[in-house]
């Protein structure tokens, strides 16, 4: 990589990290020609799976709008952005693991609920009322008598 200063393209790395609960590599580099030193971030791009709606069209995964989801979920809860993200982390990893190509937003829906029933058991609720759109006041009830159990 060339570096951000002169532009010249010998660089060494002088240390290396494994950082976002190791999901990234953070590295220090330094410019042999005038020394500089700058940060880069390496991150395995790997492919999430397509995701197939209840109605039958395919999207791409959108971290963005898991993301927001889960804010609006979280919103005054005693949550940290670290651990929202560590959820996403966990879900896009298990959403990997099954080696599937196209995956139902049902299936993601029931991971993300997964985890944040033992995250926060009110943005539980929250997300699953948006996420499920009751049909039904006593699916309501069900989700709400699963949580006491
Ligand atoms: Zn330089």
């Amino acid at each position: 990589m060339h570096c951000p200063f002169c532009n010249q393209q010998e660089t060494k790395v002088i240390d290396s990290r494994l950082v976002a609960e190791g999901h990234q590599i953070r590295r220090r580099r330094a410019c042999l020609q005038c020394n500089e030193r700058f940060t880069t971030f390496e991150m395995a791009e790997l492919v999430m799976p397509r995701v197939v709606k209840t109605d039958d069209t395919h999207e791409p995964f959108n971290e963005d709008k898991l993301r927001s989801g889960l804010i609006r979920a979280l919103e005054k809860r005693p949550v940290s952005v670290e651990e929202t993200e560590q959820l996403i982390n966990r879900v896009k990893s298990e959403l990997r693991a099954t080696g599937e190509r196209q995956i139902s937003s049902q299936l993601i829906g029931n991971l993300v609920m997964e985890h944040l029933r033992k995250l926060d058991q009110v943005a539980y609720v929250r997300f699953a009322s948006v996420y499920r759109s009751f049909e039904d006041v006593a699916e309501f009830g069900k989700t709400i008598a699963g949580l006491k159990s």
